[in-house]
């Protein structure tokens, strides 16, 4: 078991966001938590990445607890954290950018070997490496908030809405560049509205509703899911 989080309570100023939540991950799994707006997705990945306190329960990432670290020691823990958003350095070219996904690698050399593996699973940005960051678009943007998030070397990469605000032939893409990256050995937790196309990515998935989760299962096992097809799906 790589993750195991158990009766985690969180949330913000003291109202809380997610009640009891409880899931775990295997080596080697991708992991897909779906849920709709607002239902404690992202309040999820922050917590366990240390950017807020639980208020309760606890987070075991490759037998150790780290529910109570700073941030930056949950990512030299192994854990990487690609946020909604995106949140890349606009004024610095792409290079630039992964250069700083890599601060947990003491030396240049190691560093400069990261970002050879990085170009071969992202030629894209290969290409572009001088481009400056806040001139591509809104995928290849993406792409690169995914590949600094690889260049910590994490044996768990959690991503945020990758597909939001990306036009439908980038979000296979991405999608598929997911599913390199965890053949190459990185485990994946991805949280997703985009319901439809995450669950046929997953191993397994958890539904999340108002924080709490309400269903869970082999992702084709929840596409076929009556109540999920019902309220996710359109269906
Ligand atoms: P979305 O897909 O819309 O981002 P989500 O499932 O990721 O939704 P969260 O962002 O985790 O949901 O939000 C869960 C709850 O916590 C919501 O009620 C939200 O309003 C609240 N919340 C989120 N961020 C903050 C914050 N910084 N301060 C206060 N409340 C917050």
């Amino acid at each position: 078991m790589l993750l195991q989080v158990k009766d985690l309570k969180s949330g913000y100023k003291g109202v809380p966001a997610i009640h009891d939540v409880s899931f775990e991950i295997k080596k080697g799994e991708i992991v897909v938590i779906v849920g709709g707006n607002g239902a404690g997705k992202s309040t999820i990945l922050r917590t366990i990445s240390g950017l807020i306190r639980p208020t309760g329960g606890e987070i075991v990432f490759d037998g150790r607890r780290i529910d109570q670290l700073p941030a930056h020691e949950v990512v030299a823990a192994g854990i990487a954290h690609v946020p909604e958003g995106r949140w890349i350095f606009g004024r610095m070219t792409v290079q630039q950018n992964l250069i700083l996904g890599a601060y947990t690698q003491k030396s240049e050399e190691e560093r400069l070997k990261t970002l050879e593996m990085i170009y071969r699973i992202f030629p894209r940005l290969k290409e572009r490496r001088e481009q400056v960051a806040g001139t591509m678009s809104g995928g290849e943007q993406q792409m690169l908030a995914i590949a600094r998030g690889l260049m910590s070397r994490p044996k768990l990469l959690m991503l945020d809405e990758p597909s939001l605000g990306i036009m439908p032939k980038l979000v296979m893409e991405i999608l598929e560049m997911i599913r390199e990256i965890n053949q190459r050995g990185t485990t994946i937790l991805l949280v997703e509205q985009n319901v439809h196309a995450a669950l046929k990515l997953a191993d397994r998935a958890y539904v999340l509703q108002t924080g709490r989760i309400v269903a869970e299962g082999a992702g084709r096992e929840l596409m076929e899911d009556e109540r999920i097809r019902k309220a996710y799906l359109g269906m």
